[in-house]
């Protein structure tokens, strides 16, 4: 069973206003965005949990993800422990613009949920695709 980090390339196909859980309200711009977490159990199934709209929300990524124009194109993955989401996040914050606090309730980190403009942070991350 492979544990560790994965990347979800999701787009939002128009602007959305989304509640997300204690974090409250949050605008989403239309565009690409990069989420970043970990599974330290089962990543598959983790994985497989985002693809599902109808379901109990727990994280905030369920929120975003919950909306009909949030979907997710790609995901990326990395074995690594929980130590490494974090490094990862920090990285994608120096191109991308941070969702403040999103999926960082238990870290030090601005986000784990950025606005990107490209994919170029595939070019620094030891990420790979995973196909669906
Ligand atoms: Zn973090």
């Amino acid at each position: 069973m492979m544990k560790g980090i994965y990347l979800l390339l999701i787009s939002v196909n128009k602007k959305i206003t989304v509640k997300v859980g204690a974090l409250g309200t949050a605008i989403f711009d239309k565009g690409l965005y990069v989420y970043v977490g970990s599974a330290q159990r089962s990543l598959h199934k983790r994985i497989a949990r985002h693809f599902k709209r109808d379901k109990r929300k727990f994280w905030h990524i369920d929120y975003l993800l919950s909306n009909d124009a949030a979907e997710i194109l790609k995901v990326y993955v990395k074995e690594a422990d929980k130590k490494e989401e974090c490094r990862i996040a920090e990285k994608i914050n120096a191109t991308g613009i941070p969702i403040k606090g999103f999926g960082a309730c238990d870290c030090e980190c601005r986000s784990h949920l950025f606005k990107i403009g490209n994919l170029s942070f595939l070019r620094y991350l030891q990420v790979k695709e995973l196909s669906q």
